[in-house]
């Protein structure tokens, strides 16, 4: 049987360090940090994450400021909002939650956002000081993804690591992050040839496609660690019926309440084949907004 890679504990430790310098920083004259989050229109799955980043900014001391404009707002009109958070003294950090209407350009809004109050880590001068190994305002997920690993002890040197997904957000920054720790990566996606048998090559396999139970445990080589990224919201009962075959409890979750969570991994089969497996909800997720908050508390610094 596998070891769960529980984010939430680890996720404490790191909002607990962000609100002791958060705290030191205010003993010594300083105002708390600020992150301002625009939620463009009503996505209900938006809004539970913008809910759990304004939690954390309250648990941490760290200020935050809500912005919701109607999903009907023009493209302009989001990016006047963003000159007027950049260029506003008190605000550390800039958040425009994803995915935004689809008559916006969400490309373009995070490009508006100054690279140092980027604390998403989107902008392509982060992205670029990513590539190049520097420091910079680093996405929170694949951050977290590395946070787990080393607080895990999982020596990256060497190791083959597979990562299914190439998005601008997860997957490509992913790569950078294990590739700057020395594991040799491959990179997977949808026009992949024969993605078990390249899984199963994997000595860490972190999975990132939005895909319910993609990954079945027959692709994970044995006493591999398994990162899972994924979040996905199923309510399909065939589905559940083929993917929580090892997972008694999600299915009868998914029996009861019409719906339940999972990620790209399946979860209990995995945890039969693999070394090491992080579970969803509960593992990157938790420390993907523990890193914004740290993201937040790093732009708010001087220099
Ligand atoms: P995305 O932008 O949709 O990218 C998905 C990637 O997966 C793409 O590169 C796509 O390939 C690839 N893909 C899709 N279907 C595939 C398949 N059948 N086989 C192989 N590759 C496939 O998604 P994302 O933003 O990176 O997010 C990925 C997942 O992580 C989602 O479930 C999201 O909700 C979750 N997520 C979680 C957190 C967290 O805090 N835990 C944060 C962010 C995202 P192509 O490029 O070829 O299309």
């Amino acid at each position: 049987m596998a070891q769960l890679l529980d984010g939430k504990a680890h996720a404490q430790r790191i909002l607990d360090e962000v609100r002791t310098q958060v705290a030191g920083r205010a003993s010594a004259g300083a105002r708390p940090p600020c992150l301002a989050v625009v939620l463009v229109g009503e996505d209900p799955a938006s809004q539970v994450y913008v809910r759990g980043k304004v939690k954390a900014c309250a648990e941490t001391g760290i200020r935050s400021l809500e912005f919701r404009p109607p999903a009907e707002l023009p493209q302009a009109e989001l990016e006047a909002l963003i000159d007027r958070l950049n260029a506003d003294p008190e605000v550390d950090g800039i958040l425009v939650q994803l995915p935004l209407p689809g008559h916006q350009d969400a490309k373009r809004a995070l490009h508006r956002i100054a690279p140092g109050k980027d604390v998403d880590g989107f902008h392509p001068v982060n992205q670029g000081l990513l590539l190049e190994g520097l420091p910079g305002l680093r996405p929170c997920t694949p951050s977290a993804c590395m946070r787990m690993l080393a607080a895990h002890g999982v020596a990256l040197k060497g190791l083959h690591a597979v990562v299914l997904g190439r998005s601008e957000i997860v997957g490509k920054p992913m790569a950078l992050m294990l590739l700057e720790q020395h594991a040799t990566v491959t990179i997977a996606h949808s026009r992949t040839r024969d993605l078990p048998g390249l899984c199963r090559q994997a000595d860490l396999l972190v999975a990132a496609v939005g895909r319910p139970g993609l990954v079945e445990g027959s692709w994970i080589k044995p006493g591999a660690v398994v990162v899972d990224v994924g979040i996905n919201r199923i309510e399909d009962p065939d589905l559940g019926q083929r993917i929580f075959r090892a997972e008694p409890r999600k299915l009868a979750t998914l029996r009861d309440k019409g719906a339940v969570l999972c990620g790209d991994v399946r979860f209990g089969e995995a945890m039969e084949v693999a070394s090491a497996v992080t579970p969803v909800p509960g593992g990157v997720g938790p420390l993907t907004i523990a890193g914004l908050m740290a993201n937040t508390l790093q732009a708010s610094l001087p220099g």
